[in-house]
Order: C-alpha cells, then sequence, then structure tokens
C-alpha cells in the first residue's frame, strides 16, 4: 500500500496575536498541500495551537479566566487567520483536547526507559518555555534575542529525557538523508550545534512552579514540560496511538517550521519517536522570518504588519503572490507596502491580469468567443516541478512567471491585431489568427494549472474563461489596480 502524504505545521502559542509568521507557516504548507493533491495524492494537513504552560495560565489570570476557558476564547484567532490565508487543512490539533492529552501520558509512559530524574539548575527563558546553555547566553550577554528578556536561573527538581542517547541515531539519520533539513545549510549548522551530542533535556516542572500543562502519570508533584507535549501533536492528531489510520499517514513527509525552533524539531522531536520506535519526518522546512525594510518585526518597535490588513486590502491571492514568489522559501525575505504594491499592480495586474484580459478580448472579438486548435506543444515546466520538489516554491513560480512574460512578449512580437487586418484579403490570415490565439489561451491554461498551489482563486478564474473551449469573459478586472502606498510617478493622485 502507498503512503499517504502528511504535512504537518509548528502549533503557535495561543496567547499571542496571529502574526505574519504565522501566516507564511500555513502558506508553505497549504503550497504544498495543493501541489500534492493536483497531483492526485491523499493530504492530510495539520495546524494547531498550543495551549499549556505558564505564559498562558499568567495571561488568564490576568482576564479573570481560567486557563480552558481563556484558550477556548482564543484559539479562534488562529483558526480564522489559517481560513483567512486560504489554509486547505483538514486537521486541526488543540493540545487540551482530551485525545491529545491521553496520547502524551501515553507516550510518557512509553519513554520511561529513557527518563530519570534529577536536579536541574539552569537558564530559563519565559518567553521560549526552555532552558539554554552556558554558552548560549555568554553569546548573547544573558539576554534572549528573541524575547529581549534576561535568562533566569532557575533550579528544580525535574524529570529528564534521555536524548543525548539518540545523538548518533539522529547524526546518521541527517548525513544519511533519511530525515532531511531544507536547508541545507541549517542542516550543517544543526550537525555543529551538537557536535559534542545532544543535552538531556528537562520535560517535567514541580508542580509549584508550573500549573498548567499535563499531569505526568504516577507522580502528582510534577506537570510535563510544554515541549514534550507540544511536539507530541504531530502524532496524536493523526490518532496515534490508538486509531490505526495515523499509521497510514506518519512520517511526515513534511514539517514546516520556523528555523527558531529548528533545534527542537531536529534534537528532542526525533529523539521521542526514536524512543517510541517510530519514523523519523522525511523533510524539516525551516524557512526564515519576515523582515520590513531590513529591519525585524518586533512589538516594541511598532513595525508589527498584520495579514489581515494586507488581505482586506489587495485580496488572498496578492497576499499568496508576494509571500510565495518575494519571500524565499527557504530563507528571511523582506517586506514593505511599497514593495508589496507595487508587485501586485505591476506583475499581477499588468503581467498576469492584462495578459487574461487581453486574450479573452481578441478571441471574442475576432472569433466570437470560440477557441481554435493550437499546433504548438506545451512548455517545458521541469524547472518548476524540480523546485517544487525542492521546497522552493519561490523558484517554482518565478519559473511560471518567465512563462507569463513569454507569453507577452509572444503576443507584442506576433501582433495578432495586425494579422486580423488580413482576413478577407490573404486567406493564410483567419487560420493564422486563429493558431496564434489558440496557443495564447492554451499557455494561459497551462499557467493556471500551474498557479493551482499558488493562487487559487485566480488559478480557478483563467480555468473558468478558456477551459470550455469558448471563453466566458469574467466579471469586472482581474487584480484592480491599488494606489495607496505606491512610489509609481504614473499612479492618479488621491
Ligand atoms: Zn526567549
Amino acid at each position: 500500500m502507498e503512503k499517504k502524504l502528511y504535512i504537518a505545521t509548528a502549533i503557535p502559542y495561543v496567547n499571542g496575536t496571529p502574526h505574519i509568521g504565522n501566516a507564511l507557516d500555513y502558506l508553505i504548507a497549504d503550497i504544498w498541500t495543493r501541489y500534492q493533491k493536483q497531483n492526485g495524492h491523499d493530504v492530510r494537513f495539520q495546524v494547531g495551537t498550543d495551549e499549556h504552560g505558564n505564559k498562558i495560565a499568567v495571561k488568564a489570570a490576568e482576564l479573570g479566566m481560567t486557563p480552558k476557558a481563556y484558550t477556548d476564547s482564543s484559539y479562534v484567532n488562529f483558526e480564522a487567520l489559517m481560513k483567512k490565508v486560504g489554509t486547505s487543512y483538514t486537521d486541526f490539533v488543540r493540545t487540551t483536547d482530551e485525545h491529545h492529552v491521553a496520547s502524551v501520558q501515553y507516550i510518557w509512559e512509553k519513554l520511561q526507559p529513557f527518563m530519570y530524574k534529577g536536579s536541574y539548575t539552569g537558564w530559563y527563558c519565559v518567553g521560549h518555555e526552555a532552558f539554554f546553555t552556558d554558552k548560549e547566553v555568554q553569546a548573547t550577554n544573558g539576554v534572549c534575542p528573541d524575547h529581549q528578556t534576561p535568562y533566569q536561573q532557575v533550579s528544580e527538581d525535574n524529570y529528564f529525557f534521555k536524548t543525548s542517547a539518540f545523538t548518533d541515531h539522529i547524526r546518521t539519520a541527517l548525513n544519511d538523508g533519511i530525515m532531511q533539513i531544507y536547508p541545507e545549510f541549517r542542516k550543517l549548522e544543526f550537525l555543529e550545534l551538537i557536535k559534542d551530542g545532544l543535552v538531556d533535556v528537562s520535560v517535567s516542572r514541580p508542580k509549584k512552579n508550573l500549573t498548567w500543562g499535563i499531569p505526568v502519570p504516577g507522580d502528582p508533584d510534577q506537570i510535563m514540560y510544554v515541549w514534550l507535549d507540544a511536539l507530541a501533536n504531530y502524532i496524536t492528531v493523526l490518532g496515534y496511538p490508538d486509531r490505526p489510520e495515523w499509521q497510514e499517514y506518519w512520517p511526515a513527509d513534511v514539517q514546516v517550521i520556523g528555523k527558531d525552533i529548528l533545534r527542537f524539531h531536529a534534537g528532542i522531536w526525533p529523539a521521542m519517536l526514536i524512543g517510541l520506535g517510530l519514523p523519523l519526518p522525511k523533510k524539516l522546512l525551516a524557512h526564515g522570518f519576515v523582515n520590513i525594510g531590513g529591519a525585524k518585526i518586533s512589538k516594541t518597535v511598532g513595525n508589527v504588519i498584520d495579514p489581515n490588513e494586507i488581505i482586506d486590502t489587495y485580496g488572498l491571492d496578492a497576499f499568496r503572490y508576494f509571500f510565495s514568489r518575494h519571500i524565499p522559501t527557504l530563507d528571511d525575505g523582506d517586506f514593505t507596502w511599497e514593495k508589496f504594491e507595487d508587485a501586485y499592480n505591476n506583475e499581477l495586474g499588468n503581467d498576469l491580469g492584462n495578459l487574461i484580459q487581453r486574450v479573452a478580448s481578441m478571441i471574442i472579438k475576432y472569433q466570437a468567443g470560440v477557441i481554435g486548435e493550437s499546433q504548438q506543444t506545451e512548455h517545458d515546466m521541469s524547472a518548476y516541478h524540480a523546485a517544487m520538489d525542492g521546497l522552493e516554491f519561490n523558484k517554482a513560480i518565478d519559473e511560471v512567471w518567465n512563462m507569463v512574460r513569454s507569453l507577452n512578449q509572444y503576443i507584442d512580437n506576433v501582433k495578432p491585431w495586425d494579422v486580423a487586418k488580413g482576413i478577407g484579403k490573404d486567406t493564410e490570415a483567419e487560420p493564422h489568427l486563429a493558431e496564434i490565439l489558440a496557443h495564447c489561451a492554451g499557455a494561459l491554461i497551462q499557467i493556471g494549472d500551474l498557479l493551482v498551489p499558488f493562487l487559487p482563486t485566480a488559478a480557478t478564474k483563467i480555468q473558468d474563461i478558456f477551459e470550455s473551449g469558448v471563453v466566458k469573459l469574467p466579471e469586472g478586472v482581474l487584480f484592480p489596480k491599488v494606489y495607496i502606498h505606491t512610489t509609481d510617478p504614473r499612479a492618479p493622485k488621491a
């Protein structure tokens, strides 16, 4: 039996405001999912929210709510963003789900041979809910660079998970490509990080220091550390261990994460899986951060951009277009409103929108909408498919735009409107024009197919216009121009 496909995304803490980094996780996973479905695969696509931990308990207390009531009221913000970016997910996991809680307790018991109780003193970042080594703390002058807060020295009795026992196994899996990290340079960084071996991790905290979490089975004084609980979601959501269908989907084909949490996903998570006797995820896709005009996004600086605002102003396809093409899938990228708007007006509006309009109008004008037969063969898209398989979606959509540009160029060169002038005078003119326009329509249908993973709405419109063989012009303009942030001197004055 062929294994069915599975893609998973990192689950954000439910206490934050959904941001552009979350939107990027969902978009990347959605592009992959739509591509695989288009190619006939059965795909499960997980999203979810991480609902345990001190930060959530603190936030709930501030609001005078129980933690559960608070998470019930806030997970919907993430669900709303997932829907807003057009995410075609199949499974939504909340770490407070009863099934998840019971499965994590099962996992805990199954990992007992690799656990021991010990006393731990270390540098803790409340924002990360994680301990950091002396080396890491020194390198950042005692302040977490992601949270801009000092690390705290914390000492307590915890259970430890013997991650160190799995170092060789994980290293071999990475070197042999059993578990691949995209991009390659992050794999090398991670191998360097673990060159002295993985360090055992604390997987529980005393109840007095951590109130809101999954209880450790058989030890009423201890609560599970949030990372073990959260990482388990990738299998519990599939039904592990009690619903056999999980076996049809695990191991994950791709796990989409931000580069800042790679070390947990390439270290602790594989160690847990090996301890459980399960195979490792095939690919970890670590995407970069979105900067704003070259600066890191920061609440303090106040340069936070809201994905909702982008989508409400320019439409969903515009959002998906910019973040799939102009933010490299495997590296950091840069956003400014000006860049965004120029890309929208010039590339979506002029390059693609006008092209569709132009071809459709000519077929209607010269041939009463009837698309003829084309002798020309389809464009070779092996570079597109190679980029999709290599998880470099920006390169794949670049290939589509090469096609869009060359089709515009083709029309400018052959000048169908000049060919049309010969009809009635030259017997060759009519079949020649029909051949040109059929080629254009055929190329647009192919472009529409290639855009299915990226711009589902535009792809459907292209199909609606051309696929029946008789052109149906859409109501209204595709990608109408927006001038709010433009630097284009041709823009109308407000
Ligand atoms: Zn931190």
